[in-house]
C-alpha cells in the first residue's frame, strides 16, 4: 500500500475535504484491484443459515445489558485469503470464533473496528448514521495494518442486511430511541507467527446490546494526560482505528477512573497540545480576548501527521454548526494546548467542553484535571453547555428520525422468516 492512499494531509477547515479525502482514499484503494483479479468482497453472495437458538433479549436496565456482552442472534462473517481473495459472506448464529494459538492478531495486533449504532426511531424505523464515512475509514484502517482491501459499499451492504434481520427484534417498535452498537471488525487469522503481511484475515458484524446513556448531571470529568503517556504522535497510527491504539492506553485509563475521572485528555508534545478525550474527539467553545466566540477543536492535519481520529460525530458537530450556527460560532481547526484552555477560564472566557463519539455521544466536560489545577466548568441539567446541547439535541433528531435528514441512512426490516 502506497503511503499516499493513507489521508493523513487534510486542509484546515476541513469536513468537506476530509469527506473528500477519505472517500477518494477509498476510492483510489478499490482501484488497486485490477478488474480480473481475486473475488472482491461481494453482498450479493451471501449465504444465510438462520439461528435455531434464538436467545431473549436483556431486560432494560438489567446488569446483563450493562455488561456489554450480549449480542443479538446473528453475525456476518466473512474469510479472505490472498490465494482466494475474498470468500462468500455468511450470515449465521452469533457465537465464537475459531483461531490457531498462531493467529497473527493474537501476537501482532492485526486488527481494526468500527464503531456505529442502529438507532429505532420515533417514527418506527430503523436508521444508521452516516454510515458510509464508517465503511470508507474502516478501508483506510484495515490498509494501514496490512489487512486486505474491500468494497466499503459491499461493507455496508452486509452491515444493512444484519441490522434488517435482527433489528425487528432486538430494537422493539415498542422502544423508540434506544439503539444497538455495530462492532465491524477485521482480523487477520493466519495460523503461523512469521512476522509479515497477514495473507488470511475474517472480517466480521456483530450487534451488540448497550445500556441506555444517562448524562452526568455534572458532566464528564477528565484528567490530563502526562508527558509519559501518549496515545498518537506523527507518523504513528492515531488516526486509524485499529486495535493497537486502545490496549496501551488502558493503565491511564484505569488510573484516571481509580482517582474518580472518567476519561483521559489526551495531550501531546512539550506544549500539551490538546487531541482527543478517550476514544472520543474533543471541543472547547472560548471567546477570544476580542470577544469573538469560537468552537475549537484539533486539526485532521498536524503539520504531516494526524494525531486524531476523523471522527463521524466530530465532522457532523462541525458541519451542524457551521450551516447552523454560524452566526453565533466561528469554527476553528487548529493546533491548541492545555495552557491556553487554562488562560481562557482564568479569564473568564472559556464557555464549554465537549466530548464527540459514536459511543457516549456528546458529552459536556464538567471538570478538566491538569498537572496540580482543576478546572471546573458549569453544565445544564444535561450535562452540556448550551452549544454542545444544542448539536446533540439536532443529531439526535435526525438518528431517530424526527428530522428528514439525508445523514440519516433508512434500513429495511426483513427480520428472520418463521418457520
Ligand atoms: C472512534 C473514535 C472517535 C470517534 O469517532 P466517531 O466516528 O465519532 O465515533 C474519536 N477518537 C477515537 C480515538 C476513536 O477511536
Amino acid at each position: 500500500m502506497s503511503p499516499s492512499a493513507v489521508p493523513v494531509s487534510a486542509s484546515s477547515l476541513a469536513a468537506n475535504d476530509t469527506a473528500r479525502t477519505i472517500t477518494k482514499t477509498a476510492a483510489s484503494i478499490t482501484n488497486l484491484q485490477p478488474a480480473d483479479a481475486l473475488p472482491e468482497l461481494n453482498a450479493a453472495n451471501l449465504e444465510t443459515n438462520f439461528t435455531d437458538a434464538p436467545r431473549s433479549l436483556p431486560h432494560r436496565g438489567s446488569p446483563e445489558e450493562a455488561s456489554q456482552s450480549v449480542c443479538t442472534d446473528h453475525m456476518v462473517t466473512c474469510q479472505w485469503t490472498a490465494q482466494t481473495g475474498w470468500q462468500a459472506p455468511k450470515l449465521h448464529a452469533y457465537g465464537p470464533l475459531q483461531l490457531m494459538p498462531t493467529a497473527s492478531v493474537l501476537h501482532y495486533a492485526t486488527e481494526c473496528f468500527e464503531g456505529m449504532k442502529l438507532y429505532r426511531g420515533f417514527d418506527g424505523k430503523l436508521r444508521l448514521f452516516r454510515p458510509k464515512l464508517n465503511t470508507a475509514r474502516m478501508l483506510m484502517s484495515a490498509t494501514r495494518i496490512a489487512l486486505p482491501a474491500f468494497n466499503p459499499e459491499e461493507l455496508l451492504k452486509l452491515i444493512v442486511t444484519l441490522c434488517a434481520t435482527d433489528g425487528p427484534k432486538w430494537l422493539p417498535k415498542e422502544r423508540p430511541g434506544s439503539f444497538l452498537y455495530i462492532r465491524p471488525t477485521m482480523i487477520a487469522n493466519d495460523p503461523a507467527l512469521g512476522v509479515q503481511k497477514p495473507k488470511q484475515a475474517l472480517l466480521y458484524v456483530i450487534l451488540c446490546c448497550f445500556p441506555e446513556m444517562d448524562a452526568k448531571p455534572a458532566g464528564m470529568k477528565l484528567l490530563a494526560s502526562k508527558e509519559d503517556m501518549v496515545r498518537a504522535w506523527p507518523g504513528g497510527f492515531g488516526f486509524a482505528k485499529v486495535g493497537a491504539n486502545y490496549g496501551p492506553t488502558l493503565v491511564c485509563q484505569g488510573e484516571a477512573r481509580a482517582r474518580g475521572y472518567d476519561q483521559i485528555l489526551w495531550l501531546y508534545g512539550k506544549e500539551g497540545q490538546v487531541t482527543e478525550a478517550g476514544a472520543s474527539n474533543f471541543f472547547v467553545v472560548w471567546r477570544t480576548p476580542e470577544g469573538k466566540t469560537q468552537l475549537v477543536t484539533a486539526p485532521l492535519s498536524n503539520g504531516g501527521g494526524q494525531l486524531i481520529l476523523d471522527g463521524v460525530t466530530r465532522r457532523s458537530v462541525v458541519e451542524l454548526v457551521s450551516t447552523r450556527l454560524h452566526d453565533e460560532l466561528e469554527i476553528v481547526e487548529r493546533k491548541y494546548d492545555i495552557g491556553e484552555v487554562m488562560k481562557a477560564a482564568d479569564e473568564g472566557r472559556l464557555l464549554e467542553a465537549f466530548a464527540a463519539g459514536t459511543a457516549f455521544f456528546i458529552a459536556g466536560v464538567g471538570e478538566i484535571a491538569w498537572k496540580e489545577r482543576v478546572l471546573k466548568l458549569k453544565v445544564g441539567d444535561d450535562g452540556c453547555g448550551k452549544y454542545a446541547g444544542q448539536v446533540k439535541a439536532w443529531m439526535r433528531e435526525i438518528m431517530y428520525g424526527k428530522e428528514d435528514n439525508a445523514w440519516g441512512y433508512v434500513v429495511n426490516e426483513t427480520g428472520v422468516p418463521r418457520s
